[in-house]
């Protein structure tokens, strides 16, 4: 048997001196989930090298720094309502639920949503519901939501996450092409009002868009 908690903690330790772990409680979530349940059994022994590894169906569960990164600029509170878009292995809703009071994340992939029910539930986590459905459309049965996570790539904002999201809200996604994307927030103030901020560019797999 691995000590996956050593190796856990070595990856910690290395997000850390990368600077991309920063915050206390992010760095105890970071500690507190293990990433080697989230990942197919095939690729267990890498589930603590920081690197994307594929889940099913040609999608992949993100890089630890990505889900570091997306953390930390999301600033999850305790007393929050979040909504993810593309559960994919659960592992983002999952370092989310120790931060936040409830995680919404939605998958259209059937496979996967049973995948990441399953390993949160290995993960003993019991505040973040995976819905199977159309994240374009984002969740309209709990809205509104403090902050607002897209973790596939997406050609722009739809305007039922806007909708969806709180005032003093935020949001983060992707948004770019299926090749390069940049990672953008929007922020909405007090009045609805939208602001938006480019961060680095990334790469994540596409959002599915459904024709209705
Ligand atoms: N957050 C995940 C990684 C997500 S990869 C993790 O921590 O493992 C992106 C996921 O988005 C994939 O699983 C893909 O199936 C899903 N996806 C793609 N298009 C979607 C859509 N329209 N609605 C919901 N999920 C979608």
């Amino acid at each position: 048997m691995k000590n996956f908690e050593e190796m856990n903690r070595r990856m910690v330790e290395k997000l850390i001196a990368e600077g991309v772990l920063k915050s206390n409680n992010v760095i105890n979530a970071f500690l507190s989930v293990k990433r080697h349940l989230f990942v197919p059994k095939t690729y267990i022994e890498e589930a603590y090298v920081d690197t994307p590894l594929p889940t099913a169906n040609g999608q992949t569960i993100s890089a630890p720094h990505m889900v570091a990164y997306m953390t930390e600029l999301l600033k999850p509170m305790k007393n929050e309502k979040i909504l993810e878009i593309g559960a994919g292995s659960g592992y983002q809703a999952a370092i989310l639920s120790k931060l936040a009071k409830f995680v919404y994340t939605i998958e259209i992939d059937k496979q996967l949503c049973e995948f990441a029910k399953y390993n949160l539930k290995m993960a003993n986590i019991s505040n973040v519901k995976v819905i199977w459905g159309n994240g374009t459309e984002g969740y309209v049965n709990k809205m509104p939501y403090d902050k607002i996570i897209v973790t596939c790539s997406t050609p722009q904002i739809y305007d039922a996450w806007i909708q969806q999201l709180k005032n003093n809200g935020k949001l983060i996604a992707p948004v770019g092409t299926t090749i390069c994307q940049i990672l953008t927030e929007i922020e909405k103030d007090e009045n609805g009002k939208i602001k938006k901020k480019e961060h680095i560019p990334c790469v994540f797999v596409p959002i599915r868009v459904v024709e209705r």
